[in-house]
């Protein structure tokens, strides 16, 4: 027998409607690409969103095209991902520090079919706009005043479309599975391959992402996504901050150290999010300039494992909570977040900071399971590692146009490449991405437990760590690290501070300075170029 609840689509029109009537006018705050801090209320957000969807519609824009976006984290690009979604159609974030090869490949791949660009990125776009054959125009987002002398053919101007549009535009309902973004993942190998987001999808990762067990986002907060738009939908924090009228500030392109700080004191934010490398900037700044904060209060960081260093800086000196999530683009991306338990309460700063280490709890809706390499599933007992496995309501069922084959096995699982061990807590911590492991005499040393131990470090600013072949053990760890600046720290010291923590065979047989180590376009580090790099290196440990 079904129950006799409505049967009201999930759907992202219902996002913004509901932040613009209940939360009318709570603020959102951008750095503009001109220059000027713009800010404005869901309620203006709403009203402009529909403008929008009556522009597109004049263009011909219908349900299910894609419009691909070039842009910031600021008020236009938040008004894309909610008018372009909720007309039907697929708001398609591209990462602007991919290739141009890659953009090319991707927009032609995603057949966008308008194109919306920051003013930063127009001579991105001159420069490939003739291999675009599916994208009718180009909007370059700014007002008139600002707009460019571009050799772009077919350009129009954001805020000249907007002005020509009046506010009415009656949302269609339809089915909540319906796609609504469109975010590319550049594996190491392979073409990048696109994860397509669904409205349903979405919307349950939200209320997901809102639970205090979770990113715990409510209408009390002040939130500055750092993480970008373009990098798995800023990991859907616009979309959970309009369901509770979180108020926003959106740093546009001023990702400096300086520039996050001046914005998260003028605008009292409380909470940020954002991968390890932007917040080593910022720690960076405040120590340099003498800083603290007045309200933050916790930051999520996710992307990469964060180290212990930097969990106990924020915590110790700047009071400032780290809570560490996983996910991948593949799993919208909010996975698990690490949040304390009630038997947690009295835990000391000391072990806090330990746990804090581990990735966290699967976030209700996901599923996990580790496995070893015949499939067969391993204890939680927090020391076996295996391959992670997840499933869910807002994990990737497929990538767009089947590339790549087959995602899920018979029972809906997907393999995330990670390779993470489980306590009986639930909390799962990653070991490695499954290709980084450093299998070394039968064992395998996890090379995010020795970059940990290394950026801890004095005079370790950042290290990366990798396999090098060996005669003997099949593969050696090398760290390749980058020193603070003014630091005289050697080697010797590097293996003598993890011979504190790590085992005589999983210390490294060599330890390398560099000026500065490789990173994707969503913050990673390289590890492929580095294994590139370095794969005929002779280390000079005996
Ligand atoms: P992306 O799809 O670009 O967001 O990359 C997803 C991958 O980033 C995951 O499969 C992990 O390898 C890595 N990742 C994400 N969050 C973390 C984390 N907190 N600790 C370690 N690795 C992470």
């Amino acid at each position: 027998m079904l129950g006799l609840m409505q049967d009201r689509p999930l759907l992202i029109s219902q996002m913004i409607e509901h932040a613009a009537l209940n939360h009318a006018d709570a603020e959102i705050v951008s750095r503009s690409v001109e220059g000027p801090i713009h800010r404005y209320t869901y309620k203006d957000c709403a009203v402009r969103c529909r403008r929008l969807a009556n522009a597109l519609t004049k263009l011909g824009t219908e349900q299910g095209d894609t419009i691909g976006t070039l842009a910031w984290n600021g008020y236009r690009h938040l008004e894309l991902y909610f008018g372009v979604a909720s007309m039907g159609s697929i708001c398609h974030t591209l990462n602007p520090r991919l290739s141009q090869e890659q953009l090319v490949y991707i927009i032609n791949h995603a057949e966008d079919k308008f194109f919306f660009t920051d003013l930063t990125f127009v001579p991105l776009l001159e420069a490939v706009a003739d291999k675009l054959p599916t994208v009718k125009q180009f909007i370059i987002m700014t007002d008139r005043a600002h707009m460019p002398k571009t050799k772009l053919a077919n350009v129009l101007c954001y805020e000249e479309l907007l002005d020509a549009e009046n506010d009415d535009y009656k949302w269609p309902l339809f089915d909540e599975n319906t796609a609504c973004s469109l975010c590319y993942t550049s594996g190491t190998t392979g073409n990048p391959k696109g994860v397509l987001f669904s409205h349903r999808s979405t919307t349950l990762h939200s209320y997901a992402s809102c639970m205090p067990d979770a990113l715990g986002l409510s209408s009390m907060d002040v939130m500055l996504p750092v993480v970008p738009m373009f990098h798995a939908n800023a990991w859907g924090i616009p979309y959970a901050a309009a369901m509770c009228g979180t108020k926003l500030v959106m740093p546009g392109c001023a990702m400096d150290g300086e520039s996050i700080y001046e914005l998260m004191e003028s605008e009292k934010v409380n909470l940020s999010a954002g991968v390890p490398t932007v917040w080593m900037m910022l720690l960076g700044y405040l120590k340099q300039n003498n800083k603290t904060f007045s309200t933050m209060k916790a930051t999520i960081i996710g992307g990469s494992a964060v180290s212990r260093s930097m969990i106990e800086t924020f915590r110790n000196d700047y009071g400032v909570d780290v809570l560490h999530a996983w996910g991948m683009t593949e799993t919208s991306p909010l996975g698990t977040a690490c949040r304390m338990k009630f038997k947690h309460k009295n835990l000391s700063n000391d072990e806090l900071n330990s746990l804090n280490l581990k990735q966290g709890r699967a976030v209700y809706g996901v599923e996990m399971k580790i496995v070893d390499d015949k499939g067969e599933q391993l204890p939680w007992d927090g020391v076996k590692s295996g391959n992670l496995l997840v499933r869910g309501p807002w994990i990737c069922s497929g990538y767009f146009k089947d590339e790549g084959g087959q995602v899920v096995d018979a029972d809906g699982w997907m393999d995330t490449g990670d390779v993470a061990n489980i306590d009986p807590d639930g909390f799962m911590q990653i070991t490695d991405r499954s290709k980084d492991v450093i299998k070394s005499g039968g064992e395998w040393i996890s090379s995010i437990d020795v970059e940990n131990e290394a950026v801890g470090c004095k005079g370790i600013a950042e290290a990366a760590v990798i396999a090098i072949p060996d005669p003997k053990w099949d593969e050696r760890p090398l760290v390749i690290a980058v020193k603070e600046a003014g630091s005289d720290v050697t080697m010797e010291q590097v293996i003598a501070h993890l011979a504190k923590t790590l085992a005589k065979w999983q210390l490294p047989d060599d330890v390398i300075f560099v000026e500065e180590l490789p990173h994707g376009a969503t913050g990673k580090l390289q590890k492929n170029i580095l294994r590139e790099t370095y794969k005929d290196y002779k280390p000079s440990v005996p």
